[in-house]
């Protein structure tokens, strides 16, 4: 078995996608820039900046201005908290149990940067995270589809696996999107994607994870198999 498993937040730990995809679309059209749900869920684990950059250059034919980011921004997020929370992904919790039973090291690897992430976190999956076990936005340079989240998690684990032999083979990445499957590929790692939202698996392969499930259920199946 792995000996440490890499969460994404988004989709897999959080129901939040709906929410996001809804916010993200209601904003951006009301300034006249086309950015469906899909695009949405095809763009997860960007950065806003970058979301909103990109959407100007396509719509718009030029970068989105600091100011015109910060608006944009300020009003999705808001958006986003007016929808109301998430609740965590079905199924998720047994899988985070199984392997805690197992003593496999967890972290949790996210682009966001809410610091009210921790509170909910913890009400959520108590004792499960420790701030010692996540990356987020504060902790690296540059956000997935870059490498550097997973890698950071990687030399993390290694680091407190106090184990000379411990390596990239013996962590797995769990994801819903498919430039976090990216990431976690061009970081070396083995990725278990689950495609927990409105994507077509064929979106999710495109980005070659090393197994695909469809719910959390599947997966637990598949741990306690192997
Ligand atoms: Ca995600």
């Amino acid at each position: 078995m792995k000996k440490a498993f890499f969460f994404d937040m988004d989709g897999i730990l959080f129901d939040s996608m709906p929410h996001h995809s809804q916010a993200w679309e209601e904003i951006m059209s009301k300034y006249n820039l086309n950015f469906t749900v899909r695009d949405c869920y095809l763009q997860e684990g960007r950065t806003g900046q970058s979301v909103i950059d990109e959407c100007f250059i396509k719509n718009k034919g030029r970068h989105a201005t600091a100011e015109e980011v910060e608006q944009i921004y300020g009003e999705k997020t808001a958006r986003f908290f007016e929808l109301g929370g998430a609740e965590p992904i079905d199924g998720v919790k047994d899988v985070l149990n199984y392997l805690k039973n197992k003593g496999a090291l967890i972290f949790i690897v996210t682009g966001s940067g809410q610091q009210s992430l921790f509170d909910v976190l913890h009400q959520n999956f108590p004792e499960t995270f420790t701030r010692e076990r996540m990356i987020t936005a504060f902790d690296v340079a540059h956000c997935k589809p870059n490498p550097e989240p997973y890698l950071k998690a990687f030399e993390k684990a290694n680091f407190l696996s106090h184990d000379v032999n411990f390596k990239k083979s013996d962590c797995c990445v769990i994801e819903n999107a498919p430039l976090g499957i990216r990431s976690a590929r061009e970081a070396g790692l083995d990725t278990y994607a689950v495609n927990t939202g409105p994507l077509k698996d064929s979106d999710l392969l495109a980005e070659q994870p090393t197994m695909l499930f469809h719910n959390m259920k599947e997966l637990l199946a598949y741990l306690q198999f192997f």
